[in-house]
Formats: structure tokens, sequence, C-alpha cells
């Protein structure tokens, strides 16, 4: 099942041709709150998918809206946490000891080993909106650069969850855009600006999914390819980083990972325009513009 989230947070099944959805939202055993502060519902469904699964797919055979009537929001909402994997291809390890001595004076031995990081939640949009290039950085001569990356949307939460149980706990999958301002400082600064973590187009459910580690993954700036991977080149796959990750935190339904950055990162400039492909997915296409330069910080 593809689940999106559009217009004033309603909830919609997608049409297995793409093309249109299906409101589903009066479907949901709860009235619709279309504030996206009001998350709550969001993360019941997150949680309480499996038992929803039928009252859902009985309702997406009603009438279907063209997708270009609609406005695609991210299919998340207001997750507690966004995880992010990083150094978890080797090409893009190999990768980044120029980038780094470009753009950060030196490679710091630690920046090259798997680990997770937080980025803000508040830096998500959705699959139809800009990315935004902070004034600050772009005025101080910094490279901000595209990661395209398999995105998993944790379904049940829970905490030390073991690797043979991880997959278990995933939701779905979409397509996520971990956004960076290059240089020194925390990685955590450097990847929450506003409009860093675009997500969309929507979520695909994870029994739609039969390998999360053999997806084709395609990113073009101006329609030149850019990133052109599979996610089986992954080093610690997903039930490592959900393990992992929930070892330290707690992984609470609705919550994302960012499953690491494919070799091929670089930088985007105002102007840009950034297609995304996941196969079997889809696809999501970002603008890119310039923060108007305001004189304040970021
Ligand atoms: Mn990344």
């Amino acid at each position: 099942m593809k689940l999106a989230l559009f217009d004033d947070y309603r909830l919609g099944v997608v049409t297995p041709d793409e093309t249109a959805l299906v409101d589903v939202t009066d479907a949901l055993p709860w009235p619709h709150d279309p504030d996206p502060q009001g998350a709550g519902w969001w993360v019941r469904l997150c949680r309480d998918f499996a038992a929803l699964r039928e009252r859902l797919a009985a309702a997406a055979r009603g009438t279907p809206r063209s997708l270009a009537s609609v406005r695609l929001r991210a299919p998340v909402l207001n997750p507690s946490k966004i995880v992010a994997a990083a150094s978890n291809y080797h090409a893009h390890v190999e990768e980044m000891h120029a980038v780094l001595e470009r753009t950060a004076g030196g490679v710091e031995p630690w920046l090259m080993e798997f680990d997770v990081f937080l980025k803000a939640p508040s830096s998500i949009i959705g699959p139809e909106e800009a990315v935004v290039l902070p004034a600050a950085p772009l005025a101080a001569g910094k490279e901000i650069h595209h990661e395209s990356e398999l995105a998993v949307v944790i379904g049940r939460g829970g905490r030390h969850i073991p690797e043979h149980e991880a997959l278990a706990h995933v939701l779905g999958y979409t397509i996520g855009l971990d956004m960076t301002v290059r240089g020194t400082g925390d990685r955590s600064r450097r990847k929450s600006y506003d409009t860093f973590t675009p997500l969309g187009p929507w979520l695909v459910t994870a029994d739609e999914i039969a390998d999360p580690h053999a997806l084709h993954i395609h990113l073009t700036v101006n329609g030149t390819t850019r990133q052109d991977v599979n996610t089986r080149d992954m080093v610690v796959k997903i039930p490592g980083i959900i393990a992992y990750a929930s070892s330290v935190m707690r992984l609470e339904p609705g919550d994302v990972i960012l499953t690491g950055a494919p070799p091929g990162v670089g930088q985007v400039r105002p102007g840009d325009v950034l297609e995304t492909r996941i196969a079997g997915i889809g696809r999501m296409r970002q603008t890119v513009v310039a923060a108007e330069d305001t004189g304040a910080p970021g």
C-alpha cells in the first residue's frame, strides 16, 4: 500500500499506476485532525497499521482523485526524531576524503566510521517543496550538498530491538534527501537547516518492498546523473541500523531513519532542479532556491 499525506494532512492511498489517490481519511477510527502539530493520529496509524490495514484497503476502492489535483505533503508527520546513518557506503566514505580536504581542512577519522546522528524534524519538507539554501553558509562560500537516501519509517517502536526482529518494526519506505552544509562543525547543525530533509512522494508499506537492500537509487541535478547506486551496497544494513540506534534511543512509531549517503554527493546551487528516484517507491523533484539574505544567521 502506498500511503500519502495530502492537502490539509488527509490520508490517501495511491493507486497502483501512481497517477491518483483515494482519500481514506474517513476510514480511520478517529476524527480527522487537519492541524499538522496534532500528529497523534499519524503516530497511532504508524503503530497500529497492521490492525487498520483491512479497513484502509477497503476504503481504497473508493473514487480516485488525480495526483495533479492534490498537494502532496511529506509522508510523515512530526516524527520524534530523524535518525541518520553516517558513512554507510564504502564508495561514499572514499569520496569524502577529497570532500573533507576541500571543505573542512582535513579528514577526521571518526567521521569515516559508521554511526548515527540526529537531524531536526523541523527540517522536513514535502515532495513538492523547494530546498532553501540558507544565507549565512552561502555567503561564507560553503558547499551545500545533496545526499539521496532510502528512508525508513518506523511502525511499532521499541528499544534494544534485535536485528532478527528489526524489519518487523518497519512500517515502510520513502525517498529522502539529506541536504548538508559541508565544513567543520557538528553534523546535526549542518544538516538541520529548514527544508534540508525532503521526504516523499509517499510511503510504500514494507509488504510491497520484497528486499529493501535491492533498491536502485538515482539522483539527477538538472538532468545530469550524480548518484546511481543500489541499496545492496550499504555497509550496515537496515536491521543493523535499527538495532544500533534502538540500543541508544527508543525508536517511536513514525520515526524516520535515513540509511546513509551513497557515493556521488555534490554541490547544489540556486536554480538547480533535483530529481530523485528509488525503484519500487517513486520519484520526487525539488527546486533549489537561495534564502533571502536578511543579514540574520541561516
Ligand atoms: Mn546522509
